[in-house]
């Protein structure tokens, strides 16, 4: 069984060839002014997921995670709250990573910090100008997007829908689709560079340190679908305008955004719920079962009761395999055949369903069904010991790929 991933830049699901052993995975992390929400575990969870199935089939993950502390949202909100930025933005590093423990995401191999890494996205932007993709105006350093025809090719959107999307308002760019790489500042936290002090933009970060790290060319890039556009497209501009080499990344996967009465979970709106508080309500397991219910690229309707609904099935599972344990003592020698062979469908459907661009959806069925079918055999049938050790086992590794322990 091979696996398929879907690739966002093909809109396809695609066999993920076996290169090497090991896989390099890039994952856009939080610029860390605030406190995470619900909408960064939906995101978080299902890469982390991702990452446990990709090291069941035996692969070696280098998960590689930013942490944006260098962003206008942080250095506004120090200002706002008369603190230094670095302290805010330390804060809500070491809480996110807390948060990430707390919901058992341990796949993530080495966080990297973007402000450690300046003098890597000025080598980057003098290579840009240096190849002719990039110039430098009295208010910063700009991509020119017209200098890289396939800038749209992820998003997949027209010329004439990207232009409609013009960002950066700013008179000394030569086109308004162009992007800012390096923006010039007197004031306020500011590096140095060729170009002046100042400080970079949020896409040379990105690709500053997963190419820094991985090289010119790696295999997975992953973030919530809204980063699609600009910021992955810029990415990619960035990358392939700099080494002329394509594909930058091989495989780019996007989680389904996570709304809250059919709006966004954002500060702004003031719907935003902490996974330190959903934490109070529900088991680090309930949410994670809550979200493996979802497709990684499915959007999220959040509702109590959806929530409510994914705790009972999960405290069902655990019941149902508390009273397996009891039931099944190791009675007499003989193999229990139905009981071996609920152990192979399990295990087939498993990898079946997650090769199939990680269907945990109906993995979690799967589960729940085995696990269902065997308490209630052991409750009518003798279960051997070399059986019983044996479903045990394949339960036990779903239930890791999942992030859960029943
Ligand atoms: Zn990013």
């Amino acid at each position: 069984m091979t696996l398929r991933i879907y690739n966002s830049l093909s809109r396809r699901k695609e066999i993920f060839p076996r290169h090497s052993a090991e896989i390099r995975m890039f994952v856009c992390g939080p610029t860390v002014y605030s406190y995470a929400h619900l909408g960064h575990a939906r995101t978080y969870i299902a890469f982390d997921i991702i990452a446990r199935y990709l090291k069941y089939l035996g692969y070696s993950v280098n998960y590689l995670m930013n942490i944006t502390d260098v962003a206008d949202r942080i250095f506004d909100r120090a200002k706002k709250l008369n603190r230094d930025p670095k302290d805010l933005a330390y804060q809500f590093e070491q809480a996110f990573k807390d948060d990430m423990q707390a919901l058992h995401i341990n796949t993530v191999q080495t966080y990297e910090r973007a402000s450690d890494h300046i003098p890597e996205m000025v080598s980057q932007i003098d290579g840009m100008i240096k190849k002719g993709v990039a110039y430098e105006t009295e208010t910063g350093v700009y991509f020119e997007v017209s200098k890289f025809p396939k800038f749209g090719a992820l998003s997949h959107l027209s010329p004439e829908e990207l232009s409609l999307r013009r960002f950066e308002l700013c008179s000394t760019k030569k086109n308004p689709e162009d992007f800012s790489v390096w923006r010039k500042h007197d004031s306020g936290p500011a590096w140095n560079s060729p170009w002046g002090r100042g400080r970079p933009g949020w896409h040379v970060e990105d690709t500053a340190i997963s190419m820094g790290i991985f090289g010119d060319t790696y295999d997975l890039h992953g973030g919530a679908s809204e980063l699609m556009f600009p910021h992955h497209e810029a990415e990619i501009a960035q990358a392939e305008g700099l080494t002329g080499k394509s594909p930058f990344v091989r495989c780019w996967l996007h989680t389904g955004l996570l709304t809250v009465e059919g709006r966004k979970m954002s500060k702004s709106l003031g719907n935003v719920v902490r996974i330190q508080d959903a934490l109070k309500e529900y088991s680090t397991e309930e949410l994670r079962w809550y979200f493996a219910g979802y497709h990684y690229r499915e959007p999220v309707h959040m509702t109590n009761s959806a929530l409510k609904k994914a705790r009972a099935e999960f405290r069902a599972l655990a019941t149902d395999m508390e009273n397996f344990r009891k039931n099944a003592h190791s009675k007499g020698p003989v193999k229990n055949r139905r009981l071996n062979q609920l152990t192979v469908k399990l295990e087939r459907n498993f990898r079946s369903r997650m090769n199939d661009d990680f269907d945990t959806p109906n993995t979690l069925r799967a589960l729940s069904d085995h696990v269902s079918s065997i308490s209630e055999l052991a409750r009518k049938q003798a279960v051997d010991a070399h059986s019983k050790e044996r479903t045990e086992a394949a339960v036990e590794q779903v239930c890791n790929v999942i992030g859960i322990s029943v």
